[in-house]
């Protein structure tokens, strides 16, 4: 137990001392590059930046609110005892056990993130002037993903605690395999079948937008199936645009308010961009990370356990309901600690779209203006602290994309 102790207080450690490091850098003044001064003025930045804290400081509340809970569930017994109460209540039969629990806890979850949720997914987005959306359909979607994450997060649990049961020592592999099939098969069928019920799609209209993309994928050396069209006005202002789909699926999406508020060199070079995560063929690399990553997880996992709960790990048969806060616990934590990988990672293959982007469009200044009015209206930090940029940052900080571009020339 001291040496559970120990590696869970490492973990705990790791957690609150990168978390205490983001709320510094994100609060305290970060130098502006001399570049940002020429297309942002002081004031722009300003706003931008009070608007990234208020965002980030309610994700970041949420975070440590789940990892607070979980945590005193699992190191005060309580969750064990309503382990035992729910196996009573259920005459102890296991499987109805299991599911019982996992939505108890699942829910006490959800709510105790849904102030944070609310918050910043509704009120701040009203406050900032982005949202387009009333609040009954708001209500809405929050329950349309909310139910898709229970039914799946309680597949996904029945099947590792079964696997537990079945192969007492390798279900760690066997998670893995389970991880990979299920991110496989979710990204090719998301954008099919989860992204609709939340957003209309429909083809590019035939004009210069779909000569455009047709012409920068030949350019690109490949044929692009789909370009569809997101009806995101419906919620937000915001523009942005994305790359989806595995085989048949593949597609680009483009949000109707970048169509509608853009120019069209700018929107060139959105889809060029688009088009180099599919060319270099970064979904399928990402895939590759992400099952990687899955199968040390859970390894760790394992090892963990058996030095946390080693009545359970080591006795065989299904692993008691209640083992599930720790492996809630265990992957909550990771996944803030593995963020620097995960982010470094993407950053990678941003800068690389950026790059083969300009390569297929050859236009500088609309890359740089791009950048630019993004940034602007989805009020980003142009120049973040280097250490959130680090931590947080899923693609470059815009003052990189925008000197990245200006470097090409
Ligand atoms: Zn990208």
């Amino acid at each position: 137990m001291v040496k559970a102790q120990f590696v869970w207080g490492i973990l705990l450690g790791a957690v609150l001392i990168l978390s205490a490091l983001y709320l510094l850098f994100l609060f305290l003044p970060a130098p502006v590059p001399a570049l940002v001064g020429q297309y942002f003025s002081p004031a722009e930045l300003e706003r931008a930046r009070r608007y990234q804290q208020t965002v980030r400081l309610l994700g970041l509340a949420a975070y440590l609110t789940k990892a607070g809970l979980l945590w005193w569930l699992w190191w005060s017994g309580q969750g064990a005892s309503m382990a035992r109460l729910v196996l009573k209540w259920s005459g102890h039969r296991y499987c109805l056990a299991l599911a019982l629990f996992f939505g108890g806890i699942w829910l006490l979850l959800r709510l105790a993130e849904l102030p944070f949720t609310f918050s910043s997914g509704f009120v701040v987005q009203h406050r900032w002037g982005f949202s387009t959306q009333g609040l009954l359909s708001w209500w809405l979607d929050y329950l349309k993903g909310s139910g898709l994450d229970l039914l799946f997060s309680g597949i996904g649990t029945l099947l590792l605690f079964w696997s537990t049961a079945r192969w007492p020592t390798g279900w760690w592999a066997a998670a893995g395999l389970f991880l990979a099939a299920w991110m496989v098969i979710e990204t090719m069928l998301w954008p099919v079948f989860v992204a609709p019920l939340f957003n209309r799609f429909e083809p590019v209209a035939d004009g210069p937008i779909k000569d455009m993309v047709v012409r920068l994928a030949g350019r690109a050396g490949m044929e692009v199936e789909e370009v569809l069209v997101m009806d995101a006005s419906r919620r937000t202002t915001k523009a942005n645009a994305y790359f989806a789909g595995l085989g048949g699926t593949k597609r680009i999406v483009l949000y109707d308010t970048l169509l509608k508020n853009y120019p069209p060199e700018e929107i060139e070079a959105v889809v060029a961009h688009e088009i180099a995560h599919w060319a270099r063929g970064h979904i399928v690399r990402s895939l590759v990370w992400g099952i990687a990553g899955g199968f040390a997880l859970f390894g760790a996992l394992y090892a963990v356990l058996r030095i946390s709960a080693p009545g359970e790990a080591l006795r065989g048969g299904p692993y008691a309901p209640h083992i599930l806060i720790i492996i809630w616990l265990f992957f909550h934590l990771l996944s803030f600690l593995a963020l620097p990988v995960q982010n470094s990672l993407s950053r990678q293959l941003e800068r690389e779209a950026d790059r083969v982007a300009l390569e297929l469009t050859g236009n500088i200044p609309a890359m740089v203006q791009l950048h630019v009015d993004l940034a602007r209206c989805n009020l980003q930090d142009v120049a973040p602290a280097p250490f959130v940029e680090w931590l947080t940052y899923s693609h470059p900080a815009p003052w990189r994309r925008i000197e990245a571009a200006l470097k090409a020339w």
